[in-house]
């Protein structure tokens, strides 16, 4: 680890911007942590500057309006699961979130990081595309909205330019009958990186049928995708057998998994579908006011 990294913490979005933007590509965000600490540790990056954000409210608040749900970037993951209100509307997203590590690993780490780290990998980017999340950037010439399904460009990579700080998730609140669900595969138990994730957003109609979907996978492709044409499968439909079934063939059609020792390419594309349609089956409960 670089002995000579500076660190500030500054409380407001401005004074972070402007010290990021002086240190240009040498500057990196800490939020929690666990990505970042283990990756300078490993002496995969060697910022100049470290600079702290979970002292800026704008970046720690949780919440609920009658349009979105602001999440502050730099939230932690466990004091997220611990907003009954928000779990009420997004258990997929809670869930997801859930899934990140540790206990002590959830008192450091959000879902800005999750998203910034730019793994294909990361559990909360699939179920955030579903949910239709927005990204709120400050940055030196202002701030500026990505959705998150276009924020990572690949392995590790964003859209955030030099001296650019991801603020807030934005999540419409979703219409009534309306509920989420996200599912991951593991070779472990727990604390394991996924080797496939699906997730899925319905809407219901009052005759029981798909009405509004949106699908996203995770961990088969350099990044995590939406996928439109799974969920065009599904709206209108009773979500049968046929409507699961072409979902499942949509995402498959679309997944370029790498291959490696933690599974083939093509058991991530084959999982990927089988978790897809048990997802879709829990949101469907759920959005029905089932138990999931
Ligand atoms: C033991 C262990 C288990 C883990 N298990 C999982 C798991 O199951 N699933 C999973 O998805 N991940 C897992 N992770 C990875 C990690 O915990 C998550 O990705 C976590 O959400 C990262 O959040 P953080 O706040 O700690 O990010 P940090 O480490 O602080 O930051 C990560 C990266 O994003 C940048 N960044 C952070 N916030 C911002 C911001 N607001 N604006 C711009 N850039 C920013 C940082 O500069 C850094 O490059 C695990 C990590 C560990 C150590």
């Amino acid at each position: 680890m670089s002995a000579s990294a500076a660190y500030a913490a500054p409380e407001n979005v401005e004074a972070a911007v402007a010290l990021l933007a002086d240190a240009g590509p040498e500057g990196r965000v800490l939020a929690g942590g666990t990505d970042l600490i283990v990756q300078m540790r490993m002496g995969r990056c060697s910022p100049r500057l470290i600079v702290d954000v979970k002292r800026i409210p704008a970046l720690m608040i949780c919440e609920l309006g009658t349009e979105h749900l602001r999440l502050g970037a730099a939230l932690s993951t466990a004091e997220l699961r611990e907003r009954p209100e928000v779990r009420a509307l997004f258990p997929g997203l809670v869930e997801a979130a859930e899934l990140i590590g540790s206990e002590q690993v959830q008192g450091r780490a959000s879902l800005g990081g999750n998203l910034c780290n730019g793994s294909p990998a990361a559990d909360s980017v699939p179920v955030l595309i579903a949910a239709d999340a927005t990204c709120l950037i400050a940055g030196p010439a202002g701030t500026r909205e990505v959705p998150v399904e276009r924020f990572c460009t690949g392995p590790g990579e964003t859209v955030l330019a030099p001296g650019e700080l991801l603020v807030e998730l934005r999540v419409p609140r979703p219409p009534a009958r309306t509920a989420d669900a996200y599912l991951r595969f593991i070779p472990r138990t727990e604390m394991d990186i996924a080797v496939a994730g699906a997730a899925a957003q319905l809407e219901l109609g009052e005759d029981g049928r798909c009405r509004n979907a949106r699908v996203a996978i995770g961990a088969v492709a350099p990044t995590a995708l939406r996928v439109e044409e799974a969920a065009e499968a599904l709206v209108g439909s009773d979500l049968g057998e046929a409507a699961l079934e072409a979902a499942v063939a949509a995402v498959r059609a679309v997944c370029r998994p790498i291959d490696d020792v933690r599974a083939p390419a093509a058991y991530r594309t084959h999982v990927v579908g089988v978790l897809l349609k048990r997802a879709i089956g829990i949101a469907a409960r759920r959005a029905a006011g089932e138990p999931s």
